[in-house]
């Protein structure tokens, strides 16, 4: 848990969030302020900064639960983009790794 981490605080309970699923390495929640009709996030409960920070195999295990995420979420069929925001430049608000599972519209190209 790291002070001031608002995703720390998600993960404790101390602020709500509608959960999509959880285990005992992470947590997927969806986004508060969705950028299509599905956005959810999928975190790692322990902090760690992003993707530079983390344990390879932890992003790998987390990256691995995506295609559950868009099934549970209806979006698998028909397609979805992933995206791990990194650092300031990379468009990074929140420092906890997470990873981004956006659909349910036609996503628009390039981001920026
Ligand atoms: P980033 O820009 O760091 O890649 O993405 C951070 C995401 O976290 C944003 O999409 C933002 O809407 C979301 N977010 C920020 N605060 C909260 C919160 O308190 N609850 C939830 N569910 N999402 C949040
Ligand atoms: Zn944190």
């Amino acid at each position: 848990m790291a002070e001031d981490c608002i995703f720390c605080k998600i993960i404790k309970g101390d602020i709500p969030s509608t959960k999509v699923y959880e285990d005992d390495k992470m947590i997927a929640i969806n986004d508060v302020a969705p950028a299509a009709p599905v956005h959810v996030l999928l975190m790692p409960k322990d902090h760690t900064a992003n993707i530079t920070t983390a344990d390879p195999e932890l992003v790998a295990y987390m990256l691995g639960k995506v295609k559950m995420i868009a099934e549970k979420t209806g979006i698998a069929e028909k397609g979805f983009r992933v995206v791990i925001n990194t650092g300031d430049e990379g468009g990074q608000t929140v420092k906890h790794l997470h990873i981004h599972v956006i659909g349910g519209k036609a996503l628009g190209w390039p981001p920026c």
